[in-house]
């Protein structure tokens, strides 16, 4: 009777063993079939009571059903791990590949990085400054004392202005690159030619033209001769280069605090080349930025002696070059963070 049992719980087992492709079914099948709830256990466990001469035959015939179901076991766990590895292994040489996507430069960075190469050719040094200035260089050096009406020009963000601080001692974030003029003339003498690049903070409403935290680009070339001449040709050759493209400049009388004269100062339109369109409001010129002669306020407030040197300064900003070399009507775009625009460079 037992001994049939035996035989059935065997042939039972194997069968199932041999049938079952996953590895934790297969330890379900060994609670099932030798776990201490089996019908084998219950078995084994009832030995003991048997007749002596029943329990020889029945005892060995039990291990070796055990040992049977155990290295089936056994040896149906390595088969399944070693199909599942042939499966991971296996290579569908015609799936379609991935496309590895690299990174690239933001469109800032590629326009600030064309500008440094175009002006480095031509001999200039690139200088830098920090973002968070004093009062004293981000104004009153640049000749906008406390009371200039320049002030006003410029919406600034503070970081403190006490209220019985010393004239030019408050901390801003800095309104211009005009910032480090100071800066770099107290520590360097005439004549050198440097150019400003970096990132400039104005408190003030954002729209498709004006964003609070923008690029600006400044150009300063100071010697004993330099002159508006020079101005131009340093300017015309730049844009020239920078559009790919003969660009023609026009200046314009205006004022800004650090420099006397000054300008305003306009490129001939990229879109139709001066004949007159949309872009250009049919007028064939772009206004660009500021520029003019050095104000001899900066230079005495710098150490140098007055009506020394000569020299020119000029501004513009980073993100309206990059609209206007790519054609991006919101200067908003650079900074959304929006990769359907990132991509797209
Ligand atoms: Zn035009």
């Amino acid at each position: 009777m037992l001994k049939n049992k035996l035989s059935q719980i065997k042939k039972e087992a194997l069968a199932k063993i041999k049938a079952t492709n996953s590895s934790k079914e297969l330890e379900n099948l060994r609670i099932q079939y030798l776990g201490k709830k089996s019908e084998f256990k219950k078995i084994l466990r009832s030995i003991k009571d048997l007749a002596s001469q029943e329990k020889k035959v029945i005892g060995p015939l039990a291990n070796q059903i055990k040992e049977n179901i155990e290295k089936t076991l056994q040896s149906r766990k390595e088969e399944i791990a070693e199909e599942k590895e042939k499966k991971e292994e296996w290579i569908d040489v015609t799936a379609p590949g991935k496309r590895n996507t690299l990174g690239h430069l933001h469109p800032l960075s590629i326009v600030q990085r064309d500008i440094e190469d175009i002006f480095v050719a031509l001999g200039f040094e690139i200088a830098d400054g920090p973002e968070i200035e004093t009062e004293f260089y981000n104004f009153d050096a640049v000749n906008i004392p406390a009371d200039h009406p320049g002030r006003d020009m410029q919406d600034t963000f503070w970081i403190s202005q006490e209220k019985d601080r010393q004239p030019g001692s408050g901390i801003v974030l800095r309104t211009q690159t005009s910032s480090v003029q100071v800066r770099y003339m107290e520590k360097n003498k005439p004549p050198f030619r440097i150019i400003i690049p970096g990132r400039v903070f104005r408190n003030e409403a954002t729209d498709a033209s004006h964003e609070h935290t923008f690029h600006q680009f400044e150009v300063l070339v100071v010697g004993e001769k330099v002159n508006v001449a020079n101005f131009l040709f340093v300017a015309e050759e730049f844009f020239t280069q920078f559009f790919q493209e003969k660009i023609k400049i026009r200046l314009r009388p205006s004022y800004f605090p650090f420099v006397e004269p000054g300008f305003e100062f306009d490129i001939s339109c990229t879109s139709c080349g001066g004949k007159g369109c949309s872009v250009c409001q049919q007028t064939g010129w772009l206004e660009v930025g500021g520029a003019g002669m050095v104000h001899q306020n900066v230079f005495q407030t710098a150490g140098y002696p007055r009506n020394k040197y000569q020299g020119f300064a000029w501004g513009f900003g980073i993100e309206r070059l990059a609209m206007m070399k790519y054609k991006i009507d919101d200067i908003r775009l650079f900074h959304s963070g929006d990769l359907r625009f990132i991509k797209q460079f």
